[in-house]
């Protein structure tokens, strides 16, 4: 079972790529625009984090590029580990034969050796807005 700390990770990582997260019951997908602070987690993102999680919305709310809910990855049956390919956090059943898939499976541009991977500590803001900037040039270079 993934905990919440395990999630919220996965989804700081991901926002610092500028995957959103979309809120199907209110047709919205959002993304905090800091990530980070100083002191950890921006009051943004706890706030994102709070109606994510909340009854009403965690059964349905999922990160772009993924299928899983947040409700499944707090279930018995999903954990998160890091991609093989990417580094990054992603969604495992940890019993069953489903096959598990990352979100860079959605992204042509990404992993990418020649950018610094997202962190969870601290002080890397405007790096990691560095990196978000030159991944929406290449999205938009490539299309
Ligand atoms: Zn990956």
């Amino acid at each position: 079972m993934a905990e919440l700390t395990q999630v919220k990770k996965y989804l700081a990582y991901w926002f610092q790529l500028g995957q959103k997260i979309i809120i199907p019951r209110t047709n919205k997908s959002l993304i905090p625009k800091k990530v980070l602070n100083d002191s950890g987690y921006s009051s943004e993102l706890e706030k994102l984090w709070a109606l994510v999680t909340n009854d009403c919305n965690r059964q349905y709310c999922y990160l772009e590029g993924t299928n899983e809910s947040i409700g499944e990855l707090l279930s018995p049956e999903w954990d998160i580990i890091d991609c093989a390919r990417c580094n990054m956090p992603m969604p495992i059943v940890e019993l069953g034969i489903q096959s598990a898939s990352c979100v860079c499976d959605d992204l042509d541009n990404w992993p990418n050796n020649e950018l610094p991977n997202p962190r969870s500590s601290v002080n890397n803001t405007e790096r990691l807005m560095i990196i978000r900037k030159s991944l929406l040039n290449k999205q938009k270079n490539n299309s």
